[in-house]
């Protein structure tokens, strides 16, 4: 490895601004800092969280009107973009024990006096999206997780699942990738809860005395196969217009073919007492009070769902302020609907957002334009599969590939106060450097500071959430995990190329898609001052001003290598890796060094023209390239068996985490024994490597060249 790190064109703690406009940054970037104001952010969420608004229903347009009017009234150039989407509705859903006794299950989640938001009825009944409908009465297995290690854990002690109801708790991998190992098992359908010991009483006090999972609460969301594409089952890779040609559902690829439906701890607990067979493998003991068991044995379960599909109106709305440039854009995104209220997931990312733009169109009214186009964005449909954003950007991926600079996505804003990212790497000194310039509520010192002390003695969040905690690169330094599953990032980075993070602050945040994430949550618990929401709106202003109004965009390319580098080293540490199999990925390793030195040669080359008083003749040329060079690493052939994932270093895991899969193509080929996949996938990543060299010399050709200039001029 070369060792370069951090960006090229670090000065005075402003990466890419020519000397002669650092002050002039610096004092616009104290400007926006004063503006962000924890009451808006906390009426903001007031509004927000004022119904039950789940994607689909009137109650989300109503919430996408309002966010229109909003960025209306800061001086953004707003509208709202329709899709029609096929779209979930539950009408029934039942769960009875029939033997060894007869017990009703599927309880609701329980009302509390001090709440009065969770007697409302307009509260959707707890479902699965995207479970088919179904009737079926069978014996139970408990497969723990329902991982790839959990059934072959169960295999061992001869346990099959063929035929039977399987009951998963959740965490540790997205819930459809459970619903598809179950379906690859055989099994007949699943059940889904959340075991006190993820996020329930075990964790802490539970709502509404605490912020975990009540015995009652439930996590609803979706089992869309959105590792194999997400966004509107029926148009893959073309946008779902209301004339849009359409699959029949039969033939989409990520819809599931078992009834999947979730409950809560104390009906788990009913059906786990019940159950037979041997006592379960160690790590398998959830927290409820009872000895577990595999299963099967008398316990049989009656499950009955009927939901209802149709096309349902998807209302996405897109925010502008204009810039001096209106052919590069910074995008900012969160989505707008909500399981039920919907306080921390999405509400409180939004409500940042809102005050986001509201302290840019403050500064705007003082004079100031933006240079580039800022387009803030509120996508609907995500919790059914993120399916407002790649529809948009599936319409508009050749606009957002010869434009955009970035996509920042803050799902999830403040359920605490510990700030975590995730990001492609050539964001991550950007986001690190925003952090430095905001006070932490709590500690009064930088956002940098607590995140660091933070990182230093946190554990992995359980709550099964998207935003999973990272490892540091480097001992000593803050974490960023890398852009996995989990929110509207994904089809900008894996379909079109586009540098992307999503940033927050997280905490004990255990009422995850339930009736108790609301106003109420939040107050009590979340974020009660609102401070933390304050200072994410200052982190996302700071990161909006840089990449606005950066001469060269502040990207950091060696950072890039060293992931793919330590990620191609890691390889031969997966179970399935052969010795012949070093001869297959060496042209990976060839493709690696050689993006790796263009990578070096870039950031010197950048470098160097750091020093200069003025931005380069050429920065939009150079800036265009800066921004590309993930569309370089996209295979136009896409991911084996999963086309529509195109982008060859990030990938969710077909079967793994919410995390990003590195080197997806060439990994997953290595877990399947699949040589001949491997040679495929090697020559497509190598290819893409090099594709991406290409794109970094000639960043490097176009600096040297307006050093060049430069010294010319000033001769
Ligand atoms: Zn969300």
């Amino acid at each position: 490895m070369v060792a370069i790190s951090g960006s090229a064109q670090t000065d005075n703690g402003i990466t890419g601004f020519a000397h002669a406009r650092v002050a002039a940054e610096r004092e616009l970037e104290q400007k926006f800092q004063s503006f962000p104001d924890p009451a808006r952010a906390e009426s903001n969420l007031r509004h927000l969280t004022s119904e039950p608004h789940m994607s689909g229903t009137e109650a989300s347009h109503r919430t996408a009107e309002w966010l229109l009017e909003q960025y209306r009234s800061f001086g953004f150039d707003a509208e709202i973009v329709t899709y029609s989407a096929w779209l979930p509705q539950p009408r029934e859903i039942r769960l009875e024990l029939v033997s060894p006794e007869k017990k009703q299950l599927a309880t609701p989640e329980e009302s509390f006096a001090a709440d009065p938001d969770t007697s409302d009825p307009r509260a959707v009944m707890p479902f699965n999206a995207y479970s088919p409908s179904g009737e079926i009465t069978a014996p139970v297995v408990y497969v723990n997780y329902g991982t790839p290690d959990d059934y072959q854990a169960l295999e061992s002690l001869g346990v099959s699942v063929e035929g039977k109801i399987v009951l998963a708790r959740y965490a540790r991998v997205y819930r459809g990738i459970k619903t598809k190992l179950a379906e690859e098992h055989k099994a007949a359908a699943l059940i889904l809860y959340s075991d006190p010991d993820e996020d329930g009483y075990v964790a802490g006090d539970t709502f509404p005395r605490g912020p975990w999972r009540p015995m009652s609460g439930i996590q609803r969301g979706s089992v869309l196969y959105t590792q194999i594409y997400p966004g509107d089952p029926l148009t893959p890779g073309v946008p779902a217009t209301p004339d849009a040609s359409r699959l029949q559902p039969a033939d989409a690829a990520n819809l599931p073919h078992i009834p999947t439906m979730p409950i809560n701890a104390q009906d788990a607990g009913v059906i786990l007492r019940n159950l037979g067979g041997q006592h379960v493998p160690a790590g398998w003991q959830g927290g409820l009070p009872l000895t577990y068991h595999t299963g099967p044995g008398a316990a049989q379960v009656h499950m009955k769902l009927t939901i209802d599909y149709a096309q349902r109106p998807v209302y996405d709305v897109i925010a502008k302020l204009h810039g001096a440039n209106d052919d590069e854009w910074v995008l900012f995104g969160n989505h707008h609907d909500a399981w039920v209220f919907g306080a921390a997931d999405p509400g409180s990312g939004t409500s940042a957002m809102l005050e986001t733009a509201r302290s840019l169109g403050e500064l705007a009214r003082t004079g100031w334009r933006p240079r580039r186009t800022i387009v803030f964005c509120a996508w609907d449909a995500e919790e059914p599969g993120l399916i407002g954003s790649t529809e948009w950007v599936v319409a508009n991926r050749a606009e957002l590939q010869s434009k955009a600079v970035a996509y920042i996505n803050t799902d999830v804003g403040a359920t605490g106060p510990n700030f975590a990212a995730t990001s492609t790497p050539q964001l991550r000194d950007l986001i690190r450097d925003a952090t430095r310039e905001v006070q932490d509520p709590e500690t009064k010192r930088s956002v940098y500071d607590a995140w660091r002390e933070n990182s230093a003695h946190m554990q992995d969040d359980k709550s099964g959430t998207a935003r999973q905690l990272a490892k540091p690169e480097t001992p000593g330094e803050v974490p960023l995990s890398s852009p996995g599953a989990g929110s509207d990032f994904c089809p900008f980075l894996d379909f079109a190329g586009i540098p992307v993070a999503d940033i927050g602050f997280t905490g004990e945040y255990g009422v995850y898609h339930s009736l108790y994430d609301d106003f109420y949550w939040m107050k009590h618990f979340g974020d009660p001052s609102f401070t933390y929401h304050a200072a994410l709106a200052r982190i996302l202003g700071t990161i909006v001003l840089r990449l606005d109004e950066a001469d060269i965009l502040p990207f950091d390319y060696p950072a890039y290598t060293s992931q793919i580098a330590r990620a191609e080293a890691a390889l031969p540490g997966r179970p399935a890796w052969k010795a012949e199999y070093s001869a297959i990925v060496r042209p990976v390793s060839d493709a690696a060094v050689e993006f790796t030195e263009a990578a070096v040669r870039a950031s010197l080359a950048l470098r160097e023209i750091s020093s200069q008083a003025a931005a380069p003749p050429n920065a939009r040329e150079l800036n265009r390239a800066l921004a590309s060079v993930d569309q370089a690493l996209l295979a136009p052939e896409g991911l084996a068996g999963r086309a529509w994932y195109k982008h060859t270093i990030f990938a969710p895991g077909s079967y793994a985490g919410y995390e990003a899969e590195l080197l997806p193509g060439v990994t997953e080929a290595i877990d399947r024994n699949d040589p001949v996949a491997l040679r495929m996938e090697s020559e497509s990543l190598a290819a893409a490597l090099r594709r991406a060299a290409a794109r970094l010399d000639e960043i490097t050709r176009l600096a040297r060249q307006s050093r060049t200039s430069a010294s010319a001029a000033s001769r």
